[in-house]
């Protein structure tokens, strides 16, 4: 049977930040989410050229090389548009993506192919149990795994922005990948930290059990995070698989390459690493422009206007089609 998906997409500015520095892309057998950091409007950038780089080179399925060499291309791309323009120095982004795998010569996906760089989500919604199927590349989750703080805590610690991998930090880049099988009415949810440090994991199972339609569910989920303040840009893909092989949902295994974020931090010097709860960018640009002034010397984040109405950035995208 040839697989198929539904999916919705959505990500919004939230109600503290004046631009939305995330991005997301959605197509048949391709989901991407990647939020941006940086000062001035780096964080856009970044995360615009990493989906562009990601989804430069053809639709799903691809091969699970082609998905790799996709990630190390958007690094590359990020690293160089950064070397060009002093004022995107520093940028980065995280980046996590689902997308259906296919073996070298054969036109049928056969399985999913999951890669993680970053903060930013993939969870898996499967026989009514949702599972986060990354693992976060950051601080906070390293003090998690330590025992140092608590999940709760995990989800205040003013620290919780530092993050341990991303891409734009240099040309050695690690990346965490799996492989599942593509099982028939599983839901995959990818979402940047601006949703998941606003609603809990239980909330976010509860809404997938609600709700069947991917794009009502990331409606639901990103109205969730604003409710509870959205101080963080928040994005969700929601892809579901509609049709394709029926059997029972196997485990998820632990990731196929790259070991865990090392505990040993920083891993990235902190300097180096994004402090994206700073409010970045300036208000009156132009989101759609992928050029920002060369302005070194003055940075208009220091003085964002409070008054610019938030979800003026919203995009949307939902579409029903089978791969
Ligand atoms: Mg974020």
């Amino acid at each position: 049977m040839t697989v198929g998906f539904r999916w919705g997409a959505l990500t919004d500015v939230g109600r503290v930040r004046e631009i939305n520095q995330d991005a997301v892309h959605a197509e048949a057998g391709l989901f991407i989410v990647a939020d941006g950091m940086g000062g001035h409007r780096g964080g856009e950038v970044a995360s615009a050229v990493a989906i562009a780089s990601m989804t430069d080179g053809g639709q799903a399925p691809i091969t699970l090389d082609q998905l790799l060499a996709r990630v190390h291309g958007a690094n590359a791309a990020i690293l160089e548009r950064a070397a060009g323009d002093a004022a995107l120095a520093g940028m980065g982004t995280t980046v996590c993506a689902v997308a259906a795998l296919a073996d070298p010569g054969e036109a049928e996906p056969n399985r999913l192919g999951i890669v993680n760089v970053g903060d930013s989500r993939v969870y898996r919604f499967a026989d009514d149990q949702l599972v986060q199927v990354t693992e976060d590349h950051s601080l906070v989750e390293t003090l998690l795994r330590e025992g140092r703080i608590s999940a709760d805590e995990a989800r205040t610690h003013p620290h919780r922005n530092i993050l341990t991998r991303a891409l734009g930090i240099g040309s050695d880049l690690e990346v965490d990948y799996w492989e599942l099988p593509i099982h028939l009415g599983d839901r995959y949810l990818l979402c940047s930290d601006g949703l998941f440090n606003e609603v809990g994991d239980d909330q976010i199972a509860a809404v997938l059990r609600r709700l069947a339609d991917p794009a009502q569910v990331a409606d639901e989920l990103v109205r969730l995070a604003n409710d509870s303040g959205s101080r963080d840009n928040v994005s969700v893909v929601v892809a579901a698989v509609d049709t394709g092989p029926d059997e029972s949902a196997p485990p998820i295994p632990e990731p196929r390459g790259s070991a865990p974020a090392t505990a040993e931090f920083p891993a990235v010097d902190p300097q180096v690493a994004f402090a994206v709860d700073d409010p970045v960018g300036d208000p009156a640009a132009d989101p759609a422009a992928d050029d920002p002034p060369a302005d070194p010397a003055g940075d208009p984040a220091a003085d964002p206007d409070p008054s610019a109405p938030a979800g003026r950035r919203r995009r949307r995208w939902w579409k029903r089609r089978g791969t």
